[in-house]
């Protein structure tokens, strides 16, 4: 099988994955990009971004992703659509598959992210897609004038509660426990709000449905064992992420939340030549910002390892 050889390829096209295309491009490594399945990550599903710096009004988080993209596409960082399904770090070059075509390159950054997290019911499998979702930016618009739940009491649970306010008739916020882990901020904002209802102390019990989709939602509460039904056609999972780490493994070491784990104050894995950004290795900030700052780490430590192999 023919490969094709870079110098560098970044796999994951996130805040992590376009800036150290930005550096390694500017370094004149022509890194590849391989943008995995969701080009631009996980803020293409958030609405307004109003923590990254630059951007004093906010920024949507699809236009955010679209300039981060032209930026690395304006320094000539080939870019790639396609899902990694296999890699190989036991030799140099490295090896990367994307189904048959293979790919080779002297260093790797992996940047590929963190996927959302679900409750794990079986009716929440039955009916993903069909009233369960993970992302009220992609498919809240279909609940309009509706009653939904969001699971979950972070941020991201608090953000996607007061987004879908904009549709729905009525949000419930579902929170196994009786206080908020997210900000303060975000939850004054919320509680202000009143169309969003807080079920505290309560999980999901069972998603209802039938051959058209969720009907209804049964939660219980933790504390008195009692259950009750929502009345909601959909119910939006906020509830966090797993790093997307899959294909990593049997070759690089994960920490106990399988996260990969890289040396003190740098982007390098266990593996020389191989280097990791953003949320796929961070189990703490998981902001675009600390991405960004990982990613141009990344290529300069992949630069810097690159040169000294010279
Ligand atoms: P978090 O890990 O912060 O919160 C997850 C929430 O889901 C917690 O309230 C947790 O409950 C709950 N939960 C976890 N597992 C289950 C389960 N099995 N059943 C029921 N509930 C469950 O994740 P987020 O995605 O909210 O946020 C991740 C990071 O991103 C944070 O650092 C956050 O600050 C940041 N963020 C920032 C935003 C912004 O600034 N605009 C927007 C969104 C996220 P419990 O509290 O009991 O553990």
């Amino acid at each position: 099988m023919d490969a094709v050889h870079k110098k560098v390829i970044i796999l994951g096209s996130g805040p992590a994955g376009y800036t150290a295309a930005i550096y390694a491009a500017r370094a004149n490594l022509q890194p590849m990009i391989l943008t995995g399945f969701q080009k631009g990550g996980q803020l293409t599903t958030t609405t307004e971004v109003e923590n990254f710096p630059g951007f004093p009004e906010g920024v949507d988080g699809n236009e955010l992703m679209s300039h981060m993209e032209k930026q690395a596409a304006r320094f000539e960082t080939e870019i790639e659509m396609g899902e990694v399904t296999e890699v190989d770090l036991s030799v140099r070059p490295f090896k990367v598959f994307v189904g048959n075509q293979l790919y080779a390159c002297d260093a790797l950054i992996i940047a590929t992210g963190a996927s959302a997290r679900y409750l794990g019911l079986e009716s929440e499998t039955t009916y993903k897609g069909r009233g369960v979702s993970a992302c009220a930016t992609c498919d809240g618009f279909f609940y309009r004038g509706k009653k939904v739940a969001v699971i979950g009491g972070g941020d991201s649970a608090l953000e996607e509660a007061s987004y879908l306010t904009n549709f729905c008739e009525r949000v419930y916020l579902v929170h196994r426990r009786d206080e908020f882990r997210g900000s303060k901020a975000m939850q004054d904002r919320v509680l202000k709000n009143e169309k969003v209802e807080v079920v505290w102390d309560s999980v999901v019990d069972e998603v209802i449905g039938d051959e058209t989709g969720m009907t209804d939602l049964r939660v219980k509460n933790l504390k008195t064992g009692e259950t009750k039904l929502l009345g909601t056609e959909g119910m939006f999972v906020a509830i966090g992420h797993t790093p997307n780490t899959k294909l990593f493994e049997s070759s690089l070491e994960l920490d106990d939340k399988n996260y990969l784990v890289t040396q003190d104050g740098s982007s390098k894995t266990n593996i020389e030549g191989v280097f990791a950004c953003g949320d796929v290795m961070d189990s703490v900030y998981r902001q675009a910002i600390t991405a960004a700052g990982t990613g141009c780490m990344a290529a300069i430590d992949a630069e810097r390892w690159l040169a000294e192999q010279e």
